[in-house]
């Protein structure tokens, strides 16, 4: 059986580096004002940065954040869909293309931005591709640094795969909002992953109903310890 580790920043590794970042992804699916369930919301973690929409006429309507109601939103997201693949969701809050923003000091192998984005030294991916680890996408940034010969970051594309066991859920748990899918649920104490709906081909993914954890798999776990890439915590969760 597979073991899997939710990922999360090692506090120790950021304060030896003392690094600042802030930035943002260049084009985004705005938020949605749901007339149905009458939220107004957008999700966190579903980033795309490999997909480029400066070739859509319309892709200075993805560059502001906004709440828009959801056929204006559906509306955009129809524009998008044909530049990613058919098995993606694309939820309200959506980013795509490179992470933009200013950066400085010095950065470890493995750096996180607001615990969400991760990224890596270039080396330290390439060290991670020839260990034969699966579905590590990097992604070229746009970051700005004020010190000269800035490191060249990578930003991980995570796949949204997978989902948390309902039995971590508190009972009697809304379904999702049958028009925009909103599923709210506050980030359990003791998450449990739900086994049959967990990759079989990546070794490092999001899930696909809570994107904020970052789960590796115990492939993954061990090659960044064996090569000591810092950056990284692991705590294993259960899977039912
Ligand atoms: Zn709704």
């Amino acid at each position: 059986m597979s073991r899997f580790f939710l990922l999360d920043e090692d506090k120790a590794a950021m304060a030896k580096h003392g690094n600042e970042l802030d930035g943002s992804h260049k084009w985004r699916l705005p938020g949605v004002r749901c007339h149905s369930c009458g939220a107004t919301w957008g999700t966190v973690g579903h980033d795309y940065p490999s997909v480029d929409l400066s070739g859509l006429p319309e892709h200075d309507e993805f560059k502001r954040p906004r709440p828009e109601p959801f056929a204006e939103f559906a509306r955009l997201r129809e524009l998008v869909r044909p530049l990613v693949p058919p098995d993606v969701s694309l939820p309200p809050g959506t980013t795509f293309g490179p992470l933009v923003g200013r950066a400085s000091g010095s950065f470890g192998a493995i750096d996180w931005l607001g615990r969400i984005c991760l990224l890596m030294r270039r080396e330290a991916l390439e060290r991670l591709h020839a260990e034969g680890l699966r579905g590590l996408l990097g992604c070229r940034t746009e970051l700005r640094f004020r010190q000269k010969a800035p490191p060249e970051l990578l930003e991980l594309q995570v796949a949204p795969r997978g989902r948390l066991h309902p039995d971590c859920m508190p009972p009697g748990h809304p379904p999702p909002c049958p028009t925009c899918d909103r599923f709210s649920l506050r980030w359990p104490d003791e998450p449990i992953l739900d086994a049959a709906t967990l990759p079989t081909d990546l070794d490092l993914f999001r899930l696909g109903n809570f994107a904020t954890m970052v789960i590796g798999t115990e492939r993954f776990k061990d090659a960044v310890l064996r090569l000591e890439l810092d950056g990284l915590t692991f705590r294993e969760l259960p899977t039912r």
